[in-house]
């Protein structure tokens, strides 16, 4: 049968990427101890489709880390990778951990260095760890490596056994079969509007539900009249994200403030609650404590000490050393003191009201920036709907890995570090399925 493969994978990103290279490397081993028992069969018939529509593999990875990608994380828990069903998440993970993926960085010549647990190349160059795969893959005498190529449509045909892969390329249109198929076509983020999703219309077609996919690790915005005379700031706070009332989720580190609202990785780090909430049509806010070093009570009385020896000085002059010299009119204002009113004529009450605007300062969020800013989608294929090796409850031989499935990792590599593992696991369980056919 013309164009007929034992596996096509939808997709060259880390994802799909990864699954080919443990597809291949199977038959590698496969090669070396030829028998007529079953499994050199799956060897020697083996090809493997990998279909790209860009016009080269892994581009995303080129934009990762800000061009230095972030390939994984020595600091692992099971809370980074959030899913609807996360244990499941986690225990995939764990099957290909940050130790095999540096191990898997290795073999492909690749140097890393890690940077406080992150870990990046040595050479600070995405293009490395793109160029690096590349050159992996086409090592292998069994994949086909096609560009250019969209997948537009998926078809299972139960007579056959087959799926069908529908391409368009240049205007043309081909067939591809196989009776396993790898969807890896990553999600919305990071891509032009109305470009990616196409992987979640092929799971619905499957039969699968979707958790609805939305926009994680991106900025968040507020209307508050200040952030024109903030862009630009940079503080260190710890951050609460408040849904109404409760606090859902808190995290210390870098905001970045914008004219449109705050950035950072502290911030990217909550927005997946903050998106979910605001879709919900619920209340979002975060409190910000400009000085996590400090008790309340501890500002309290440093505060005091400054008015006693400085109260010569205003407001401003008296906060500087403290917060960035642009922060402080604001908090000033949030605390009700006026900016040229002197130290000395603050009282207790004053300082009060200014700790907390210092340790509690309220940035009532509106909305998020949209796919294209963002560095993932959260939602997807649920795991609850695959099953360990990522294969279709509903129509076995498909499998799904990566950035499609609903599985977003926190900032700091661990996104990748999933497009690696779930490669891996998708790309055994179409070995698998592939050896049992050939008993
Ligand atoms: C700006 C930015 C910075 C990031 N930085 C980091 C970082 O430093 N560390 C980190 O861990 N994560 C980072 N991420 C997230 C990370 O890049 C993704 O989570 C990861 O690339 C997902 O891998 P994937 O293989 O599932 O999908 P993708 O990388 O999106 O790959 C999917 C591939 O499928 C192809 N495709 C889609 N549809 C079709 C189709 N119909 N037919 C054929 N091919 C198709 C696409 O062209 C693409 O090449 C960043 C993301 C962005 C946007």
């Amino acid at each position: 049968m013309k164009n007929r493969y034992d596996t096509i994978i939808v997709g060259a990103g880390p994802a799909g990427m990864t699954a080919a290279i443990y597809i291949e490397e199977g038959r590698g081993k496969w090669k070396e101890k030829p028998s007529h028992s079953s499994p050199a069969r799956y060897n020697r018939a083996g090809r493997t489709l990998l279909l790209e529509k860009d016009d080269r593999v892994g581009r995303k990875i080129l934009v990762t880390g800000n061009g230095r990608c972030n390939i994984t994380n020595l600091d692992q828990k099971p809370e980074y990778y959030r899913s609807d069903a996360p244990g499941k998440a986690w225990s995939i993970f764990l099957q290909f951990n940050e130790t095999q993926i540096l191990a898997l960085m290795k073999k492909l010549g690749i140097l890393t260095k890690d940077r406080q647990g992150y870990v990046y190349p040595y050479n600070d160059q995405a293009s490395t760890v793109r160029e690096a795969f590349e050159k992996y893959l086409q090592s292998f005498p069994g994949l086909s490596i096609r560009t250019g190529h969209r997948v537009k449509r998926l078809k299972w045909d139960p007579a056959s056994k087959l799926f069908e892969v529908k391409t368009a390329s240049e205007g043309e249109i081909q067939s591809f079969f196989a009776p396993t198929v790898i969807i890896a076509t990553g999600g919305f983020a990071g891509v032009p509007a109305g470009a990616g999703g196409d992987g979640f219309r092929f799971a619905g077609k499957a039969g699968h539900s979707l958790v609805p996919p939305e926009p994680a690790l991106t900025s968040l915005c507020s209307r508050a009249p200040f952030l024109k005379k903030l862009a630009g700031v940079r503080c260190r706070a710890a951050v609460t994200l408040l849904v109404g009332d409760e606090a859902v989720y808190k995290e210390e580190g870098e905001v970045q403030w914008t004219d449109y609202g705050i950035s950072g990785v502290v911030v990217f780090s909550l927005s997946r609650f903050a998106v979910r909430a605001l879709k919900e049509k619920k209340q979002v806010s975060v409190s910000l404590d400009l000085m996590p070093d400090l008790s309340k009570n501890q500002l309290f009385h440093l505060l005091k000490e400054f008015r006693d020896n400085c109260g010569y000085k205003d407001g401003p002059a008296l906060l500087n050393g403290l917060l960035s010299s642009r922060l402080s009119p604001v908090i000033l204002r949030e605390a009700r003191i006026k900016e040229n009113c002197k130290g000395g004529d603050w009282n207790d009450e004053d300082i009060r009201r200014l700790v907390e605007a210092v340790k509690g300062f309220i940035l009532r969020i509106h909305d998020h920036k949209s796919y294209e800013k963002a560095q993932v989608t959260m939602g997807g294929v649920p795991l609850d709907e695959l099953t360990d090796r990522l294969e279709s409850v509903f129509l076995p031989g498909l499998f799904f890995a990566g950035e499609v499935v609903d599985v977003d990792g926190t900032c700091g590599g661990y996104n990748l570090s999933w497009a690696f593992a779930s490669g891996k696991a998708a790309g055994m369980g179409v070995k698998h399925r592939l050896m049992d056919h050939c008993k």
